[in-house]
């Protein structure tokens, strides 16, 4: 997007707000699809927990995506942006079998990940064709935060217990209709990815009413200069031509489903803040911007880099700067960090805000959550408005003393 149309945001709807770029969205699946499109059944199912503004989930089922959800409120959430049930997957962990049977009663594609709240279900509802969700017990990526498939994560039915999957499936009469992973968040390496699909592919052959292998995600984007990207194309073509053999080997053409959620929206994501304050101490010199890790918490969660840009200043000569917010807590977006040159009122811009952002605002402070706008067509449409002090009040309860 262009500077001018980002001030202009910043501008009209004021600061701090998240800005999306709906091409950059629609040019992130296509890429995807493309590099499948000689797989005959391709399923891009988009999880909603990373962006998750009804206006995204409208534009990203429009391009025929489902929806990847992992709570009750996200598949209602689908639902009222207008996937079908049957484009919706619940793939939740750790959630009461309530939760799983409402789902089930809205018609969304259950899967399960315990073997506990599978027999219970298929106990319950021997006629409801459910996916299973495996551990292949793979370390994808260095960082055990994101890393989901290893040995001692809490995700999925580890694979040496297909014997007791099998029981239970036997037992209840149930029908497994798709098998999932998901190993984490980034695939570093594509042998490393091929090598899990190799467990999946073995666990699938245990189960004769399949309808869909679940990839998961784990598609990494680059945060910042010199980060290691997935190179989907070569992906594809290799994924692709295993797939292919698998289903012919099975004797019936699946459906290859993947769920990406920072892979299309992490780089449509602009987060704009205003620097309140220069502050010079003995060691550095800090800009103080209008935010803090209650808007944007990735930096002090994950260590997460997103690279700042100052807008209101672009060919500035470049100074170190420590940017942090305005919270009573330490709040470091970037330590240390080379910028062009702010002033008090400056615009800074942080890069990959699409992802895991808005999603995980809070009232921290009691401060409002940001506005969110959304820059298709090259108009700029708001689709969340700034919170007011009733919100902050909303459901407290006053109790007279
Ligand atoms: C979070 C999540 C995803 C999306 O991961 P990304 O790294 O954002 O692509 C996909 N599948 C499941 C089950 C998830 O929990």
């Amino acid at each position: 997007m262009e500077t001018t149309s980002l001030l202009q945001i910043a501008q009209d709807f004021g600061s701090p707000i998240y800005v999306y770029d709906s091409e950059k969205m629609i040019s992130q699946y296509k890429r995807l699809t493309t590099a499948f499109n000689k797989v005959k059944k391709i399923k891009i199912n988009y999880a909603a927990k990373a962006l998750s503004n009804i206006s995204v989930l409208k534009l990203i089922g429009s391009l025929g995506a489902g929806l990847d959800t992992v709570s009750i409120q996200e598949v209602k959430l689908g639902l009222t942006a207008g996937f079908t049930p049957d484009n919706i997957i619940f793939t939740p962990n750790g959630v009461s079998l309530d939760e799983i049977e409402v789902a089930a009663k809205l018609g969304v594609q259950i899967n399960i990940d315990n073997l506990s709240i599978l027999e219970q279900f298929g106990t319950n509802h021997p006629k409801t064709p459910v996916c299973i969700r495996i551990n292949p017990h793979v370390m994808a990526g260095g960082n055990t935060n994101i890393s989901v498939g290893h040995i001692d994560s809490k995700f999925g039915i580890s694979i040496h217990q297909i014997p007791h999957i099998l029981r239970i499936v036997e037992n209840t009469d149930m029908t497994i209709n798709g098998i999932h992973m998901h190993t984490g968040s980034d695939i570093l390496d594509i042998d490393v990815f091929l090598y899990a699909s190799e467990i999946l592919f073995e666990t699938a052959k245990h189960f004769k009413n399949l309808d869909f292998l679940d990839f998961g995600s784990g598609f990494k984007v680059p945060y910042k200069e010199g980060d290691i990207e997935t190179n989907i194309e070569e992906f594809g073509e290799r994924l692709t031509q295993r797939f292919n053999l698998f289903c012919k080997n099975y004797g019936k053409e699946l459906t290859l489903a993947f769920e990406p959620g920072k892979y299309l929206v992490s780089e449509a994501g602009v987060f704009l803040t205003k620097v309140n304050v220069v502050k010079q101490t003995t060691s550095t010199v800090f800009a103080q911007i209008d935010s803090g890790f209650n808007h944007l918490i990735r930096p002090m969660l994950y260590g997460a880099q997103h690279e700042i840009e100052n807008l209101s200043n672009k060919n500035g000569k470049e100074r170190f700067y420590s940017v942090v917010g305005y919270i009573c807590e330490t709040d470091t977006f970037a330590n240390n960090r080379r910028i062009n040159e702010i002033a008090e009122g400056d615009i800074l811009a942080f890069k990959n805000a699409g992802a895991y952002c808005y999603s995980m605002a809070s009232n921290y402070n009691s401060r409002y959550r940001p506005a969110e706008v959304l820059w298709h067509n090259a108009k700029a449409h708001l689709i969340r408005k700034r919170e007011t002090f009733d919100d902050i009040l909303k459901n407290q309860i006053e109790i007279q003393l």
